[in-house]
């Protein structure tokens, strides 16, 4: 019976490891958000909710401009403190409902459930402005960056989540075109 114990001991064990190795393989590590893999999981899981319920959701692309010119005057440790910094005003901005993820270098996704564009819109305004009003002290003096942010929005899983990531990413790459720091939506 104690070798018994053991063994199942040993299983809960190793699962408990799987399972803390899989949510490190979803995470990005400077930010805590999501990675993309880890995004992707879980936004393709709540597409498929949405789909089902007749919900509508957004999807949000955001990119800090000029982000490079930050890594060049300031280095690339204060860089890595203002990804941190825009990964926090994102969290405190959206709902527990919506998912956020690091989608690459300095590009963030957000996918806000059950929202319609009007409840979008003010969130993402309201994460646009977060970001514009916050400072990152360093030793070279304080930093401050803008973002721009691309919107679509999709009707009761009209669309599955690689195609609402491309509305998105178009919207967004004409908020780059007008100039920046702005938001641009695809309905
Ligand atoms: P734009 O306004 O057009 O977006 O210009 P940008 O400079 O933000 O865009 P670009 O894509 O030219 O530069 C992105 C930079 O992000 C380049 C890369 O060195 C930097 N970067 C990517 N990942 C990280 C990271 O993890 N840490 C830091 N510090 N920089 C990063
Ligand atoms: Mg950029
Ligand atoms: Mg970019």
């Amino acid at each position: 019976i104690t070798g018994l114990v053991i063994n199942m001991h040993d299983i809960s064990e190793r699962k408990h490891l799987m399972a803390e190795l899989e949510k490190l393989s979803e995470t990005d590590a400077l930010t805590g958000t999501l990675n993309r893999r880890g995004f992707k999981k879980l936004a393709g899981q709540v597409f498929e909710q949405t789909r089902r319920k007749g919900q509508p959701l957004t999807l949000v692309m955001m990119d800090i401009d000029h982000f490079k010119g930050v890594n060049d005057k300031y280095g690339h440790a204060a860089g890595d403190m203002v990804l941190a910094m825009v990964a926090d005003r994102c969290r405190k901005c959206i709902r527990n409902i919506d998912i956020l993820g690091r989608f690459g270098g300095e590009e963030f996704i957000i996918l806000l459930n059950d929202a319609s564009l009007d409840a979008a819109r003010n969130i993402v305004a309201r994460v646009h402005s977060e970001i514009a009003a916050s400072r990152v002290a360093t030793i070279k003096g304080d930093v401050s960056i803008t973002a721009s942010f691309g919107i679509a929005t999709v009707n009761a899983g009209a669309l599955d989540l690689e195609t609402a990531v491309r509305l998105a990413d178009e919207a967004l790459y004409e908020a780059k075109n007008s100039g920046r720091n702005c938001i641009r939506i695809r309905a």
